[in-house]
């Protein structure tokens, strides 16, 4: 079996850790800019809110800056979002991933990640999470969040039927619904952003730690 994993709320905390954090830096820079975001408890309460409703993070940022009359400051606002992180920043995984991974693995099967963004700014979180990249057969970070292109050249590369991969992820329209067109196997992590979705009759499972992908993989 070829088991592809998301990475950003599949196996790692973002919504937990690296969001909040991204939140704060950018009303930090809103201040700088010298935007009026009102009290500060306030305004970060609303942007979690607001970003809790949101599919990404680019969302997020395009509705405050809209709402704070600031859409001028898009590109910087969104070039914030992949800088680096703190050096000593560290970023949990989702319950059991690392052992899930380590097991999955160990009985023989191949695993890929694939995750949409910024390539040095994924394998930095990769790192920061303390996983280890040497269990991934292929990993791979499509630019522009399109994640077909990427499933499409796993099969060529692994010379796999649709059939025998399955892909795991927590947001349906990025992650699986290309994999279920492909006629992949698709499992729902219900993490962060995968709470926006209710369960699709298509979907294999749906998840909430990978533990339970022992059971069914
Ligand atoms: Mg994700």
């Amino acid at each position: 079996m070829l088991i592809v994993f998301d990475l950003d709320d599949t196996l790692i905390d973002t919504s937990g850790t690296i969001t909040p954090y991204k939140l704060k830096e950018f009303l930090t820079f809103l201040v700088r800019r010298g935007i009026d975001v009102g009290d500060w408890e306030n305004a970060i309460a609303e942007i979690t809110q607001l970003d809790k409703q949101c599919v990404t993070s680019k969302d997020t940022v395009r509705f405050t800056l809209e709402r704070y009359g600031a859409v001028h400051l898009y590109p910087a606002a969104l070039a914030l979002y992949s800088e680096p992180l703190p050096k000593d920043f560290r970023i949990p995984t989702t319950p059991h991933a690392k052992n899930v991974l380590e097991v999955l693995h160990s009985r023989g099967n191949r695993l890929a990640l694939v995750t949409g963004g910024k390539k040095d700014y994924q394998l930095e979180k990769i790192e920061k999470a303390g996983l280890e990249p040497a269990l991934f057969s292929k990993i791979m970070v499509p630019a522009d969040m399109k994640k077909r292109s990427a499933y499409e050249s796993l099969l060529k590369d692994f010379l796999v039927l649709p059939g025998d991969c399955v892909v795991v992820g927590d947001r349906i329209p990025m992650d699986l619904v290309p994999a279920h067109d492909l006629g992949f196997r698709t499992v729902h992590m219900r993490w962060g952003r995968g709470h926006l979705w209710k369960k699709e009759k298509w979907i294999e499972r749906s998840i909430s730690d990978l533990s339970e992908l022992l059971e069914i993989l």
